[in-house]
């Protein structure tokens, strides 16, 4: 494959008054970090850790200037290790794409071939992305709930900031699965939406945390799957059915996790840790294969908004605020 000299990218810059400005620049290859692998990205996507890179957020990007996108998919274009050939189709997904590497929000990247996983059969690039890491790690939470051992007709399951990118792609893979899915969101106007996706019911946030305050909740919920944290975790795991377990990967809430033992000692509840980033192949590549099948959404296309780098500025901000439906992807093309 032909390698332009140049390419576009979204840049962050740190001014001298500590404030993060954002432009599209004409970078070169030779710019791009060092590593084995050169990919001619196609599309990314916008996630919530996107959001924080781009506006400075020390947990997630320190140096800069910076190119964000911590999901990229797109054709080689080189790769020095032989562990693929120019042509062949890829996605990446975590580790330090977007973070300090310079990730999927420019057309090229350059990355150790390690971080990337062959397009699996039965995706295209496109729908790679309208997955991304946020599809990855609602697969993740549901493959994890599934080795836990709830089961389908164990109850009900609440997903947790539904309409976001994770919660979305996690109320379709649990109902593809066969289980009964509650969607707890934010968005009242978006309880069809909820509902297309697959949700038996759909409460309200408020609904899902009142009473947190208490030591324990009525049991209601087989297992769950949150991205929120904070009270909202809390009360879910003091709402938790005897035996059920809960996963936890986001913090869109509060990182702060203001429970008692009482759901751990009293009712067995298990509360397991999703991580995206430093996953293992094995299991990547078996989430990706699931997502490629059986677990890959019937009405994907209808979850993606798109836009190309100039519109991300506004959808960078509608995701800090909470406010996006479904996932955002990235034509690069
Ligand atoms: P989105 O912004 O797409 O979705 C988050 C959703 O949470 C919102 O759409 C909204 O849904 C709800 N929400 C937003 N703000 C609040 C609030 N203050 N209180 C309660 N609910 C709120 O983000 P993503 O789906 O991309 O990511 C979700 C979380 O998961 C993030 O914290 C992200 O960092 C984390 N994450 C972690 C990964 C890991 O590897 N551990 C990987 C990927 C993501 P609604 O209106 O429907 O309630």
């Amino acid at each position: 494959m032909e390698t332009a000299s140049t390419f576009k990218a979204l840049v962050v810059e740190k001014t001298p008054e500590k404030e993060f400005v954002r432009e599209i620049r004409e970078r070169s290859i030779d710019d791009l970090p060092a590593g084995d692998l050169v990919v001619r990205v196609h599309y990314s996507s916008l996630n919530y850790k996107d959001a924080l890179s781009a506006t400075g957020h020390p947990g997630v990007t320190r140096q800069f200037p910076h190119t964000p996108g911590i999901d990229a998919a797109g054709e080689v274009v080189s790769c020095e290790s032989g562990a693929f050939a120019p042509g062949d189709k890829v996605i990446v997904t975590g580790y330090d794409l977007g973070m300090e590497t310079d990730g999927g929000w420019g057309q090229y990247i350059r990355i150790p071939a390690e971080w990337a996983v062959r397009l699996p059969e039965g995706l295209s690039l496109r729908e790679g992305m309208a997955l991304g890491t946020a599809g990855f790690t609602a697969a993740l939470s549901v493959l994890k709930l599934e080795r836990a051992g709830v089961a389908p007709d164990a109850g009900e399951i609440l997903v947790t900031g539904a309409t976001g990118g994770v919660g979305s792609i996690a109320v379709a893979i649990l109902a593809a699965a066969g289980y009964t899915v509650v969607a707890s969101t934010g968005k009242e106007a978006d309880e069809e939406y909820l509902r297309d996706l697959g949700a038996a019911r759909v409460v309200s946030r408020d609904e899902v945390t009142a009473g947190a305050e208490k030591a324990l909740l009525a049991e209601r919920w087989a297992g769950a799957v949150d991205v929120v944290g904070g009270q909202t975790l809390a009360a879910v795991l003091k709402s938790t059915k005897y035996g059920g377990t809960v996963t936890c990967c986001g913090l869109v809430g509060s990182p702060e996790l203001p429970v008692n033992v009482y759901p751990f000692i009293l009712r067995g509840v298990s509360l397991l840790g999703i991580d995206s980033v430093q996953c293992p192949r094995d299991i990547r590549e078996a989430v990706w294969q699931r997502l490629a099948a059986g677990w890959k959404p019937d009405r994907l296309d209808e979850m993606v908004t798109e836009c190309t780098l100039p519109g991300l500025e506004v959808m960078i901000q509608t995701i800090l605020h909470g406010g996006i439906t479904g996932r955002v992807v990235v034509n690069l093309r």
